[in-house]
């Protein structure tokens, strides 16, 4: 690297890395939030008497060949004598024999840090060292005091120096290499695709000016390598320490595996990259919930006795990371999770970026300035998004875990809480505010479960109590963070009644959690209407919007519209009409289509007319055992010729990728607009007194987009050639017809008969 790089480091986390040992607390235990420390640590502070001197703050700073090295901290209290007093200050739930010895050693080593600073501004032979608890629930203290000679403190600092030293040093000549590789890298294509230029100007433009651009790159325009590459040019020109590349399924994080390859076939390349996958993913070991598990155990004292040899590989491979965590017995999801701050490329889902409970909020709180992210698939963010904002408690849930738990005062605390849930036959009802006095009775009813379940020395739970609980836990912080575009909701639901925080808008709060970042790119091949999706993700604008159209001859798509009435109370009428015009598409050329429905109900009616009229028709139906799952229904279809019948908006209908133009066509029958809920309703008042279209944002635009998605399917490459049938006369108003992609050149097929003379015409030219 050419500039010299500069790390800061807090004492408490230099204590962290050097002396952290110990198993792996999964936060199960009851712990002091930030603001109960804050606020014990005042308490504490303010008993103390004159002379002792609060928040000292002491410093270092080190000049190495490749890096500074800032070290700085505050320590919470000195008293000045012969022998100093420094005092470290810390809050718990636990008592004196409680307190496990791995973060007392932890604290004591902050202590011990602070002694060595300190001790370079005033000097003195021995320092009396003391940490000092308060126990959050009865206001007592407890101490533990040492004195320490100067030299002592000097050889523990020189050690904890040398070791993180070392630590920055391999990283930097990580980076040294890694920039080294990346400034020689070359685009892997001789040419760019139509587009892919204009998105790779672009994209570096953003990224290297740290501003928010929101892309729409149809599908084939390789709109991955496309932002990918100069996202990497422009971290060895060292612009941002970090690429986190989010997406919102599996198939998004292979694509950026595939444009790496790309960039490197050899695939040694000293960059490091590092995936996030969900625990169930990568667990080994899977004890249940409220267990401790062998990959817990000890996790700190095996991290740290490998951690310098992961340091000194030059590349990351997720499989050897995956190997490296089973032989050590070393927990994978938390293996990854200490990597995050050391990784160049980070690939993972929404979630660790977006999601209250998920999200990597300390690293992402205090680094996010140097990173650059990268939001893929972004068309999927918006309601992402407002299902990770919202949430939902059953009141069923509660009754069975106060039947399950033995303890009175939790016991008791679920039955208040139960008093916030509507009668069995209330319809569901909406309200601007929750109920006032909701968030105590919430509060208190975790802080006592969860002070029962620590007290539990990890028994094993039912599976169901531990969910519960952690739902109460995450429903009480969730109210804490109230937001204007919130809805309270109490509605029915099966045999339950369900209290839910509803997030109507989830844009101002995706502002918030990207606003920090260095850069932010939004881009997807669906982002039509770009103006919804802009409004839907942001509140703020974008500096650069970007709509670059497909790449393919716009002949390659024959688009037909026809005009069906498929809205609720005249589908039965126009099942005949439908399946017609299915068969219709059979006979013109069989081969095999994706037929997209609104409703499973109206699927199995069309099915169960093509079974009767038209009985030669191979049927593929989602949901039925040859198709329940993703991998047996892809590999039917691209065994068999065959009419899929799939659900719009799910997983078939949106995520289908055939090779070798093995795709003839979709079929959407409907607008796939959301069926009308509570939930749509509050969305379209929300936008409506916004000032925008309500029933836009709600419902016609929803759908169009997962017509468009059903509608990429088909022109996946250069090479593919398909069709695109729109089943519902409101595919030939001008308010849908305007959002159409402009790859789209629709023909209106009035009656079933005239349908197929343009197919043959369009199948024949490919002849
Ligand atoms: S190894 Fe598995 S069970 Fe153990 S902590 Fe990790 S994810 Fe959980």
């Amino acid at each position: 690297m050419s500039e010299r790089p500069v790390f800061r480091i807090s004492v408490s986390d230099l204590a962290d890395f050097c002396c952290r040992r110990g198993d792996l607390n999964l936060g199960l235990q009851r712990s002091p939030s930030a603001q109960e420390g804050q606020q014990g640590q005042r308490t504490v502070q303010k008993s103390k008497t004159a002379g002792y001197v609060k928040e000292v703050v002491v410093t270092a700073e080190w000049q190495q060949t490749l890096f500074t090295c800032l070290l700085g901290g505050r320590i919470d209290g000195v008293l000045a004598g012969d022998i100093p007093l420094l005092e470290e200050i810390k809050t718990t739930y636990c008592s004196q024999q409680e307190l496990p010895d791995a973060q007392r050693a932890v604290h004591w080593a902050q202590l011990m840090l602070y002694g060595a600073l300190y001790l370079q501004t005033d000097p003195a032979e021995q320092l009396h060292l003391q940490l000092c608890y308060l126990k959050l629930d009865d206001d007592s203290v407890f101490t533990f005091d040492k004195l320490v000679t100067a030299d002592e403190l000097q050889d523990f600092y020189q050690s904890c120096r040398q070791d993180y030293e070392q630590w920055l040093h391999w990283q930097c000549e990580h980076w040294q290499r890694r920039d080294t590789f990346l400034q020689g890298l070359n685009f892997p294509y001789s040419e760019f695709r139509q587009g892919q230029r204009t998105l790779s100007v672009q994209a570096y433009r953003d990224l290297r000016d740290g501003q928010r651009g929101l892309y729409q790159a149809a599908t084939g325009l390789g709109k991955t390598l496309g932002i990918l590459f100069p996202a990497l040019k422009l971290l060895a020109e060292q612009r941002y320490r970090q690429i986190w590349y989010v997406t919102a399924k599996t198939s998004g994080q292979r694509s950026v595996l595939q444009a790496l390859d790309q960039l490197d076939h050899r695939n040694d390349r000293p960059v490091r990259v590092l995936i996030l996958s969900a625990r169930e993913r990568v667990c080994f070991c899977n004890p249940g919930p409220a267990t401790i598990c062998e990959g817990q155990k000890n996790f700190f004292d095996k991290w740290q006795s490998i951690r310098n040899d992961v340091q000194q590989q030059s590349h990351w491979n997720p499989d050897q990371l995956s190997a490296l965590a089973r032989q050590h017995n070393l927990c994978p999801h938390q293996l990854s999770l200490q990597l995050v701050p050391w990784a160049d490329l980070i690939i993972a889902d929404y979630n660790y970026v977006f999601d209250p409970a998920v999200r990597l909020s300390d690293y992402l709180d205090q680094h996010a300035r140097h990173i650059a992210l990268l939001v893929d698939e972004a068309h999927n963010l918006p309601d992402r998004a407002r299902d990770m904002f919202s949430i939902s408690l059953e009141q069923k849930a509660l009754v069975a875990a106060a039947k399950t738990t033995a303890d009175r005062t939790v016991k008791k605390q679920l039955k208040k809480v139960q008093h916030y849930f509507p009668a069995a036959d209330t319809p569901a009802q909406a309200f601007a505010e929750p109920p006032a006095d909701i968030m105590p009775a919430l509060a208190t009813l975790t802080e006592h479960w969860l002070e029962w379940f620590a007290r539990q020395q990890w028994l094993v739970f039912p599976e169901q109590l531990f969910e519960t609980l952690m739902t109460c836990a995450r429903f009480a912080q969730r109210l804490q963070r109230w937001q204007p575009e919130d809805r309270w909701l109490c509605y029915p639901d099966h045999d339950t009644q369900t209290l839910a925080i509803f997030c109507t808008d989830p844009a101002p709060q995706l502002d918030v959690l990207t606003a920090r970042f260095h850069a932010v790119l939004y881009f997807s091949g669906s982002l039509q209407p770009l103006e919804f999706f802009a409004r839907a993700l942001s509140q703020q604008p974008f500096t650069q919007m970007l709509e670059l159209p497909s790449p393919f001859p716009h002949s390659h798509l024959l688009t037909l519209v026809i005009p069906v009435n498929t809205r609720y109370d005249a589908r039965t009428r126009s099942i005949p009409t439908v399946a017609d015009m299915i068969s219709a598409v059979w006979q013109a050329r069989p081969g095999r289509y994706l037929v997209s429905f609104p409703s499973y109900q109206y699927l199995q009616s069309v099915r169960e007319y093509l079974q009767v009229q038209h009985p030669h028709l191979p049927l593929l139906v989602q949901g039925t055992s040859m198709a329940d799952t993703t991998e047996t229904f892809v590999q039917h279809l691209m065994e068999t010729p065959t009419l899929a019948l799939v659900i719009a908006g799910g997983r078939y209908a949106e995520g289908l990728d055939l090779p070798d133009n093995l795709l003839q066509g979709v079929i959407v029958v409907g607008t796939c607009m959301p069926p009308p809920s509570l939930q749509r309703e509050l969305i379209q008042a929300h936008f409506q007194n916004a000032g925008c279209d309500g029933f836009d944002f709600a419902f016609r635009f929803p759908g169009l987009n997962r017509v468009i998605q059903s509608a990429g399917r088909v022109i996946r490459r250069e090479t593919d050639r398909g069709m695109l049938i729109l089943m519902d006369d409101r595919f030939t108003r001008q308010e849908l017809r305007q959002h159409f992609p402009a790859h789209w050149q629709p023909q209106r097929i009035n009656r079933p008969q005239d349908l197929a003379a343009p197919l043959l015409a369009f199948w024949q030219a490919d002849l």
